[in-house]
């Protein structure tokens, strides 16, 4: 398979990373918006979070799900239905790479599972590291398929290449 290649904004990593430093060391996240501009590359448009609802812990991060989809609904009527919900990103204070957790293999596989979503793909991007110091690392994830054999649908998960622009 042809590796996966997310385009994002140093804007939206400074955004990211500004929140990060912001509720350091709690973890803290929001939601991506854009679009799929081919099979393997993603570009993000936007990014939002975390909502006034959220829920800043140590070691986890709950999203404002009300709150994200409405900015998600507002992103969508202004890029004339073009920019939709593609993923995920929150933090990893302290920690020494972006790998997920199990909570957020959970909540990947209930975002791919989820009927109004309608997702092939979901992206997650986790900030990971220290103060002013934060480095992404992004993957991507989609639902293998269903056998006799294997009646749950297996997580696939892919590291994908960051591509900045500006
Ligand atoms: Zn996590």
């Amino acid at each position: 398979m042809q590796r996966l290649t997310a385009w994002i904004s140093s804007r939206s990593l400074e955004i990211m990373g500004r929140e990060a430093d912001r509720l350091y060391p709690l973890e803290t996240g929001g939601v991506l918006i854009g679009y799929w501009a081919d099979d393997t590359n993603v570009v993000v448009t936007a990014e939002f979070g975390p909502g006034p609802a959220a829920i800043h812990k140590r070691y986890s991060y709950k999203h404002d799900h009300a709150w994200e989809a409405a900015r998600v609904a507002s992103e969508y009527e202004r890029s004339e239905r073009t920019h939709v919900y593609i993923g995920d990103w929150h933090t990893h204070p302290n920690a020494s790479s972006g790998r997920l957790s199990g909570t957020d293999k959970r909540s990947l596989r209930t975002v791919l599972g989820s009927q109004e979503a309608r997702l092939r793909r979901t992206l997650m991007v986790v900030l990971f590291g220290t103060s002013t110091e934060w480095q992404p690392d992004i993957w991507a994830a989609e639902l293998g398929r269903a056998s006799i054999w294997n009646w749950r649908r297996s997580l696939l998960i892919e590291p994908v290449l960051l591509r900045r622009y500006t």
